[in-house]
């Protein structure tokens, strides 16, 4: 496949497709490369066969909001499109993706040019042309966007773009440990639990949210601080510590799950940089976008990856 492009983007995430979208229609030609097998990046949903049944279970960002005004309308037509769906246990102004969270990621992703399973390893200019490594793959553009988490950006451009990589070096997120888990028969609780200060942040009956249906499914977040302390433990161990800490948080008594597996999110939410939206050196031809430069959240990413487009459209 040809791997000549004029604007490269490393990352199809909410953040790398919505810069891929708004720059569409510039004309250039564009590709998205992803590492990811599919669409998703920290709005995955993993799927799980179990008993002859498909589960799906959204480990990562578990709903959004949509405030600002452009958002809004991104969200309306993916509402129009059965890709996103209201969750009102999360909140009145809660959104999930449909059938799964990644719908969303999907549906930005329809009718752009984006390899999955294709890792960027290093990034090298050469006159006006940026080559970058990926594998077996080498990817050849005149501008290189990239949409990775902030540590993974610092990695990435390290030579390309030592200001941008120090930038990215900057930013620390917190990492998250998922447990996903079925049980037999529901669990005497509401749909959604938060807490600022239990060793679990969030847990939420992933089989309540619009359009997932199957039996009791939850999805289980530690906390920050929780998963740190749990963060080189094999993740058998993390998802039994973290399952028991899920019921003394909620009071209910213990019970043992159909199935339990869990995903470590090393990178699951940013210490974002206040007003930064999104960096692009015009000279060198090379910018960020992510959650990191906005605010954590999938509105941040979606408005970052805009706010980097406008700044490849309007640079000189
Ligand atoms: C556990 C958890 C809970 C969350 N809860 C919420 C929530 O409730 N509400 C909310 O709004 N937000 C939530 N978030 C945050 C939200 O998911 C993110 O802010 C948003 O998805 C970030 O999008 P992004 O495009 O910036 O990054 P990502 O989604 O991380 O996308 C980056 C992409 O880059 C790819 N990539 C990385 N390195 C390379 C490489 N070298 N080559 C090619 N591809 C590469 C990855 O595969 C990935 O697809 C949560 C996140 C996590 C992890």
């Amino acid at each position: 496949m040809d791997g000549n492009s004029d604007i490269l983007i490393i990352g199809g995430g909410m953040a790398g497709l919505s810069a891929a979208h708004a720059l569409a229609h510039s004309g250039c030609r564009i590709i998205v490369l992803d590492k990811g097998r599919g669409p998703g990046g920290r709005m995955a949903t993993r799927r799980v066969g179990a008993e002859g049944e498909t589960l799906r279970f959204d480990h990562g960002a578990q709903y959004f909001t949509a405030r600002d005004p452009a958002f809004r309308e991104v969200v309306a037509a993916w509402e129009q499109a059965g890709a996103a769906a209201r969750w009102p246990a999360a909140g009145k102004d809660a959104w999930v993706g449909t059938p799964g969270m990644n719908g969303c990621v999907k549906a930005l992703a329809e009718g752009l040019d984006v390899r999955w399973g294709v890792r960027a390893d290093g990034l090298r200019r050469e006159g006006a042309l940026w080559h970058v490594a990926a594998g077996d793959e080498s990817f050849t553009a005149s501008t290189v966007l990239v949409a990775v988490p902030a540590e993974q950006a610092a990695v990435l451009l390290f030579d390309a773009s030592p200001e941008l990589a120090a930038l990215a070096a900057s930013v620390e997120s917190a990492p998250c440990w998922a447990v996903m888990a079925t049980f037999d028969s529901a669990l005497p609780l509401a749909d959604c639990f938060r807490s600022d200060s239990a060793p679990v942040s969030w847990a939420a009956r992933n089989s309540a949210k619009p359009g997932r249906g199957g039996g009791e499914a939850w999805v289980i977040h530690a906390s920050p601080a929780r998963s740190r302390q749990l963060v080189d433990r094999p993740k058998e161990e993390a998802a039994q510590a973290v399952l028991a800490d899920f019921f003394a948080a909620t009071g209910i008594g213990p019970v043992q799950p159909a199935h339990l597996d869990a995903h470590r999110w090393l990178y699951a939410l940013p210490q974002a940089l206040k007003g930064e939206g999104a960096r692009f050196d015009p000279a060198l031809q090379i910018g960020v976008a992510g959650d990191w430069l906005h605010s954590p959240r999938v509105e941040g990413a979606w408005l970052s990856g805009r706010a980097l487009a406008q700044a490849v459209i309007l640079a000189p």
